[in-house]
Formats: structure tokens, C-alpha cells, sequence
């Protein structure tokens, strides 16, 4: 039913080829990751069904070629420190761990400086509201991106590329929306992502405690659904707009469950957007799939370790 609502068809063969545009002037490690055993690693985006986000929102889909066109933030020398800036209580024992998500960003976004800061408190000006669905206090995005705006003229780095707000608190946009994951300004470089509804056991109750430790598929779960709302909310701060392409970490998604559903790697399309705005010294794929690899198995993200080890034996990466 809903997929009546925006008619998205997934892109043929075709679409894809020209979406992804000439590969044959690039390095040798970045054009065997684009051009090899396509098929066998990356899976067509599926047709969308029931609320899943491309039934529900029409998306043009960005090629290669739109993406070099539009003005966007590249890291330079100068200007390369990504800062994470916790705000609130991140001692809940369900918290994703916050280093974790810092040793992706830096495989993720090489050449940048990937920093962690202390905590700070909401400042009590942040306008909140109580939730009638969760029962949970909300707090309203503009004013936390006022407050981290304020924070970050503060520091005066001026190395700093972007300022990242990360909260276990749940946040909302607008009043007459009942939450969101996470929002950015774009132009400043600035964005707030919340964790808190990753959580399978969100809205918390009694019965039902934030203060429950995780079992082992928990903590994973929760783990994985936080970067992978990070590394993708960062790269729209990249100027990358949702992939339509193939399943991929920037396809859209409106739940938990669709979030699951991708696994923590980026298409060759959007890949080659990335390598195209952090340049070949930065972008060394052979080096970044074998530490993506390595962190997976170490955070025991098991699926992405299969695709990695599959991934790096068709490009005979492992050497
Ligand atoms: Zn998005
Ligand atoms: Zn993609």
C-alpha cells in the first residue's frame, strides 16, 4: 500500500553504471573496489514495503557526478578534527560505548582526527517536553545545536571540521513531531544524534530499567545500530545525500528494524563519493577494509565480519 505512495523502482543496471561514472583514472586499489564482483557484494536496494523510508519518501537519488557539482566540507590540513561531544548521562550501563564509535569514525573518515570530549549537562535553557507516547523527557534540537554552538566558540580549535552531539536523552524537531534520531546544521558543520531509542527495551519503565545491563546481543545490537547513526549522519555532514543504489549504510530508514537490515558498508557508489572528497592520500581502501574488518571482529559485529573477509578475498586485498 504504501509503496504506491512513491512508485520508487529499484535502479537498473544501468542507472547504477552511470550513477557510479568513470572509474578507469583512478587508483589501482579504489578502481578494483568499484569495478570487482559488484554483484557478489553488494545486493540491488531491495523494493521498498510496508513503512520501510523509500515507500514513504520520494528520494531522486544523488549520483557521483550531482555529488562533485554541490559545494561541500572536505578535511584539509587545517581543518580535520571531528569532535564528539557527549551530552548527558552516559553512565547507564546499556550506553553504547563511546570509544568504540570513535575508533570507526577514524577508519571511516581517514586524515580526520576523530576526538572524544568530556561530558556536559543540558544547559537548562534547552527547552524539554514530557512525551506522552514514551514518558520520557524530550529535548528540542535547536536549542541543543544553540548550546553546542556556544560550546564549540568556547574551544576555538580551529582545526575543528565538525561538532558532533551524541545524547542518550530523546530529542524531537518541531512540536508537532513525536522525535527524531538526529538532525544537523549542515552549515555549521554541527549535528545531534541521539541513542536513545536504539535501545530495544526504550521507553524504559520500572519493569523495564535503563539501569539493566545488556546481554551480549544486546550490547551488540545497541553498539551497531549507534555507529552506524553516526558514520551516516556524518556523512551527510560529507554532502552525501541518501543512496537509492543498492543497500547500502546511506539508504534511508525509518525504524530499527531497517537500520538492521544494513550492514556497515558503503556501496561503490558512495564509496567512490568519499574517495573522491578526501583524496587518494587520505582514502586508502586496502588499509581501511582491513581495519574495519579488524574492529568487527573485535566488537563481534559478526555479519560485517563475514562481508569484510569475503570482500577483501575477491579483491585480493589480504595481503
Ligand atoms: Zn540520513
Ligand atoms: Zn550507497
Amino acid at each position: 500500500m504504501a509503496c504506491q505512495q512513491s512508485g520508487f523502482q529499484p535502479p537498473t543496471l544501468e542507472l547504477r553504471v552511470e550513477a557510479l561514472g568513470e572509474t578507469d583514472n583512478l587508483n589501482e586499489d579504489i578502481r578494483l573496489a568499484l569495478t570487482v564482483a559488484i554483484e557478489d557484494s553488494f545486493p540491488v536496494i531491495p523494493k521498498p514495503s510496508g513503512s520501510d523510508w523509500l515507500s514513504v519518501q520520494h528520494e531522486d537519488g544523488q549520483t557521483v557526478q550531482q555529488f562533485q557539482r554541490t559545494p561541500k566540507t572536505r578535511p584539509t590540513t587545517r581543518c580535520h578534527v571531528i569532535s564528539i561531544q557527549p551530552i548527558g548521562d552516559f553512565s547507564s550501563p546499556r550506553s553504547p560505548d563511546l570509544d568504540i564509535v570513535c575508533e570507526f569514525s577514524r577508519l571511516f573518515f581517514p586524515g580526520c582526527a576523530t576526538e572524544l570530549l568530556p561530558s556536559v549537562e543540558f544547559d537548562n535553557k534547552i527547552k524539554k517536553r514530557i512525551d506522552p507516547f514514551s514518558n520520557q523527557p524530550q529535548y528540542l534540537v535547536a536549542g541543543i545545536i544553540a548550546h553546542l554552538k556556544k560550546l564549540q566558540r568556547k574551544r576555538h580549535n580551529r582545526q575543528e571540521l565538525f561538532s558532533i552531539g551524541v545524547t542518550m536523552s530523546d530529542i524531537y524537531p518541531r512540536p508537532d513531531w513525536n522525535f527524531v534520531y538526529g538532525s544537523a546544521s549542515i552549515d555549521d558543520g554541527i549535528g545531534i544524534y541521539s541513542f536513545a531509542r536504539l535501545d530495544p527495551l526504550f521507553p524504559y519503565s520500572l519493569s523495564n530499567s535503563a539501569q539493566r545491563p545488556c546481554t551480549e546481543p544486546e550490547r551488540v545490537l545497541i553498539l551497531k545500530r549507534a555507529v552506524s547513526t553516526y558514520v551516516h549522519e556524518v556523512m551527510h555532514l560529507f554532502g552525501l545525500e541518501h543512496c537509492i543504489y543498492y543497500s547500502c549504510l546511506m539508504n534511508g530508514c525509518n525504524c530499527e528494524s531497517e537500520m538492521d537490515r544494513q550492514l556497515l558498508y558503503l556501496c561503490p557508489i558512495c564509496l567512490k563519493k568519499m574517495y573522491l572528497s578526501f583524496g587518494k592520500e587520505r582514502f586508502r581502501i586496502k588499509e581501511m577494509y582491513q581495519g574495519l574488518l579488524e574492529l568487527c571482529r573485535k566488537v563481534e559485529f559478526q555479519e560485517e565480519v563475514h562481508w569484510y573477509e569475503n570482500r577483501l578475498r575477491l579483491l585480493n586485498f589480504n595481503t
